[in-house]
């Protein structure tokens, strides 16, 4: 197969790194590329949206698996799904919804593929109610070092190891997902602006249980009394009842356009404080308390994929996106983050907090009962150093960061955050012993 010599780079664009780049079309193409890796090793790559260098390969080769696109089966009366890996989420919403099936885990944009939501095990603002990505995959066949294709279920210690495992246990080609039946493509939301995050955290503690649906947004430039102050949003899926009539008449409608695409003309520093103040202010205010409210998919679950390519608004520098989860009980830890990012004078605007509910089996799965707070802090001098004080503070706390977020912590952090690496590691080993496997933050966190 042709090889294309490209510069990849993470949704953060922090770390780009050239890699010989290719596009299988049939799972034997996967086969064939995987025995002409030479010692730079290979890895599997979806659509990028992993903030930092997962899905690069320095020198090595990288397979884009966009190019097995193609959606087996549907199973409307088992609600299950048979598909290909580099099958976006986007895609299956569009072809599940008329028959009102629903992906149970859906992140924060559709444009990930389901290889990447697997390598990830990616979650959503509902688990505390469905748990994480591979929680619902029934099987999938995976294509290991030596070329053979095995279907893992979750009877297996591999199918563990690779959900959640960064692409380093072997290639997803396929897998079958499991579905959730819906009404309607729409949401019944409640939404309280609550003052300071205390009140936010405790709000958001006592009746979470009665929504599928749950996640906060906070200020980071709030101050004082205010500190932490945030918008708390809810939602069950709506029935048809409570739908309004005018939508009754095409309630399963994928309501969701893409408007615009970012340009790539943003210099340096367009996010500051003064503009994130502003911004804020404005959203807080644009948000009061309210219930009930009927919302289609993008408006309550993916506002950030009206925008095409909306990472080069932080310009050439990038930005990280830091993700922590610390466990229930340590709330005074979370406080204390939000205190530091404060102090440090750097600013986010996408600022998410959300409650996980149990983990599950895999080694290197990031959710575990706890708060997770996710912020995307633009690249600028002093950032390392606000980084490095958050890593120490999340340890403390019994907490770690998630990979498909992580750009630049330490190997004796990642380390001593996932207790149970040695034993992933062990599994992987056994199918990968030469070690064909590794992308760049492999080799920067000494994963393998
Ligand atoms: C705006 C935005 C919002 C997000 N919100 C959330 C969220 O709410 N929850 C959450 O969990 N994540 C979230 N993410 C992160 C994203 O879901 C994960 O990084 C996901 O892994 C990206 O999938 P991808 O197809 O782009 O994979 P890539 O970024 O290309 O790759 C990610 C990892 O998966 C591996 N991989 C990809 N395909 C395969 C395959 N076929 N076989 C084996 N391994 C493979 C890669 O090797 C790599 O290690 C968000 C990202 C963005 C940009």
């Amino acid at each position: 197969m042709d090889a294309e010599l490209r510069t990849l780079v993470g949704w953060g664009r922090t770390a780009p790194s050239t890699a010989r780049v290719v596009v299988p079309r049939t799972v034997q193409e996967v086969i064939d590329v995987l025995r002409s890796a030479d010692e730079r090793g290979v890895i599997a790559r979806g659509l990028g949206r992993a903030y930092g260098d997962p899905a690069q390969n320095a020198g090595g080769l990288v397979i884009d698996m966009t190019g097995l696109d193609r959606i087996h089966s549907i199973d409307a009366e088992a609600a299950t799904v048979d598909t290909a890996a580099g099958v976006s989420l986007d895609t299956l919403m569009r072809r599940l919804l008329p028959f009102g099936l629903w992906l149970p885990v859906l992140p924060g944009t559709r444009q990930v593929s389901v290889g990447g939501a697997i390598g990830a095990d990616i979650h959503g603002k509902a688990h505390h109610v469905e748990g994480s990505f591979c929680d619902h995959v029934e099987s999938m066949d995976l294509v290991t070092a030596d070329g053979q294709i095995h279907t893992v279920t979750p009877d297996d210690d591999l199918f563990w190891a690779t959900a959640g495992g960064m692409g380093l246990t072997g290639v997803v080609v396929r897998a079958k997902l499991k579905l959730n039946r819906v009404e309607t493509a729409y949401f019944k939301v409640d939404t309280d602006q609550i003052d300071n995050l205390d009140d936010l955290m405790a709000r958001q503690s006592v009746d979470d249980d009665k929504y599928l649906e749950s996640v906060s947004w906070f200020d980071t430039t709030a101050t004082g009394k205010h500190l932490g102050r945030g918008i708390l949003t809810r939602a069950n899926h709506a029935t048809l009842d409570d739908l309004p009539k005018k939508l009754r008449a095409n309630p399963l409608k994928f309501d969701a356009p893409q408007l615009l695409t970012i340009p790539n003309i943003f210099p340096p520093g367009m996010l500051n404080k003064l503009t994130a103040r502003a911004f804020c202010e404005l959203w807080y205010r644009k948000s009061p308390t309210r219930h009930g409210a009927i919302q289609n998919i993008t408006m309550f679950l993916h506002p950030l994929d009206i925008l095409g390519e909306w990472n080069r608004a932080y310009g050439p520098r990038g930005f990280l996106q830091y993700q922590y989860v610390i466990p229930f009980g340590r709330e005074d830890a979370v406080k204390r983050s939000v205190q530091m990012m404060v102090d440090s004078g750097h600013v986010s605007l996408l600022n998410v907090l959300k409650r996980f509910g149990e983990g599950n089996r895999s080694p290197l799965s990031f959710p575990e009962p706890g708060w997770t707070l996710a912020v995307d802090l633009p690249v600028r001098r002093g950032l390392a150093e606000l980084c490095a004080g958050l890593d120490e503070l999340v340890l403390t706390a019994g907490g770690r960061l998630y990979l498909a977020k992580e750009s630049r912590t330490t190997p004796e952090a990642i380390e001593r955050m996932y207790p149970r690496i040695d034993e992933w590691r062990k599994v992987r080993a056994d199918v990968d012993p030469t070690g064909i496997f590794v992308s760049d933050m492999a080799r920067r966190l000494r994963l393998t």
